[in-house]
Parts: structure tokens; C-alpha cells; sequence
């Protein structure tokens, strides 16, 4: 039997993808939250998990690194979803993606007077298509982490990021102003390997449809 492996990242996508992967009867050798182990096998001989950063789910599906993956829909907008199905939302990881500012900053005004917007955000290419469709003009600033500092420090007008409860938007004094798209985690497949090993993935994907939350 052909080997199987499946690309997650740790933290929040693992958190809430454990209990899924219990329900798909998916049982990991180690927790990858607390292994050292990049690799880590399951009581399913043909089946194991491929550790990797969230940002670089995507990639690794699309390659053939992995033969599934498990990704946010902020991800994936902003990979472009090139070689992947989707075939599952998995209702995981729910937040939204948003422009924020300032408190105090006329955001709608600044629009409205068709000023050029400094927007800083990991999320470049979703950002730039966003603006782009809204007749904006931007100057994009790529940062890695920590986005809600970039307005504070005068670094940017705006942010793009995610956002779930909104503490820490308002810990820092921002406001979110704008929802760019609703994300959750999907399940993501290799388009070869549905392909070539489609006897054994048809059914995991099956399984992980109904283990979906809803
Ligand atoms: P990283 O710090 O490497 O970006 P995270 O664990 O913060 O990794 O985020 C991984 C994924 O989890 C994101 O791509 C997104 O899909 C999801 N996510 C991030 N932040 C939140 C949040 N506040 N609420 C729900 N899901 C989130
Ligand atoms: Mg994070």
C-alpha cells in the first residue's frame, strides 16, 4: 500500500485539528506540539503526519511533499491554490481577515479623498488584490509578525491580519474597519496523488467531510 502523509502546522491549526483527526480514527505517535520530530508516524502504517510552518502548507501539497494538508484559507489566498483541490472546509480556525487602523484614523475619509494608503501585512498578495479591486492605491509593507504595530510606530496607516476576538486589535488601540473574507482551515490535496493513490485518499477525504464542524 502506498504511503500517505498529511501537511499540518503546529499551534492553532493543530489545537483544533487533533480532535478532527481523532474523529477521522487518525491516532499520532507523538504530539506534534511537544515532539521534536518533524515526521511523525500513526497507528495507520500507511499513514503519517509532515510537521511544517502554516505558511508553508500550501507549498508543500502543491509540490508532492505531502499528499494532504491541512491549511487556513488565509493561506491558501494567498499561495493562489495552484496544483491543490479543496474538497473540505473543516469549519476549524475560524477568524476573519481585516483591514485595521488606528483608533481616531478617518479610514472611509481616507478612501473617499483617494489617498495612497500604507497598508503593512504578511498577507501581500490577498492585500494587493483587495485594494487593487477597490480602485485604492497602496504601498505595501511586507512584515512576518506583529502586524498591529506597524500603524502605532507610524510604520503604516493600515494593517491587514486576522482577527478573532478583537482583544488584541483593541489592546493596542486599532480598530478593525474593514472584513476582507471569512477564514477557516480547509483540507487540501495533492492533484496528482488524488490521482495515483485515489483508493486510499477518497475515503480519508470522505471521512474528514463528515468530521467537519459545522
Ligand atoms: P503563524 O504564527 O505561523 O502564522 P498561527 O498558528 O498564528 O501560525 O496561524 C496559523 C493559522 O491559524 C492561520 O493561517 C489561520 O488560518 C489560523 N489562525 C490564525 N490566527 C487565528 C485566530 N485568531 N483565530 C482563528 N484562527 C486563526
Ligand atoms: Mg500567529
Amino acid at each position: 500500500m502506498a504511503s500517505i502523509s498529511i501537511a499540518l502546522s503546529k499551534g492553532r491549526i493543530y489545537d483544533e485539528t487533533a480532535p478532527l483527526l481523532a474523529r477521522v480514527g487518525i491516532r499520532p505517535r507523538e504530539n506534534p506540539e511537544h515532539s521534536r520530530k518533524l515526521v511523525i508516524g500513526t497507528q495507520r502504517r500507511d499513514m503519517r503526519l509532515i510537521v511544517v510552518r502554516a505558511s508553508d502548507t500550501p507549498t508543500y501539497v502543491q509540490h508532492g511533499g505531502a499528499d494532504l494538508g491541512i491549511a487556513g484559507r488565509d493561506v491558501l489566498a494567498e499561495h493562489g491554490g495552484e496544483g491543490l483541490y479543496q474538497p473540505v472546509d473543516l469549519g476549524i480556525a475560524r477568524c476573519r481577515m481585516m483591514v485595521a487602523v488606528r483608533k481616531g484614523f478617518d479610514y472611509q475619509g481616507a478612501v473617499r479623498r483617494g489617498a495612497r494608503l500604507r497598508v503593512a501585512t504578511k498577507y501581500v498578495n490577498t492585500t494587493r488584490e483587495h485594494f487593487a479591486a477597490k480602485g485604492v492605491h497602496v504601498d505595501l509593507i511586507r512584515l512576518y509578525g506583529s502586524m498591529e504595530l506597524a500603524p502605532l510606530t507610524g510604520l503604516a496607516d493600515a494593517i491587514v491580519d486576522l482577527v478573532s476576538t478583537g482583544r488584541t486589535l483593541r489592546a493596542n488601540g486599532l480598530a478593525a474597519v474593514e472584513e476582507i473574507m471569512a477564514v477557516s482551515a480547509r483540507l487540501i490535496v495533492n492533484q496528482a496523488a488524488l490521482k495515483t493513490k485515489r483508493a486510499q485518499l477518497q475515503p480519508l477525504i470522505e471521512a474528514f467531510a463528515r468530521a467537519a464542524v459545522r
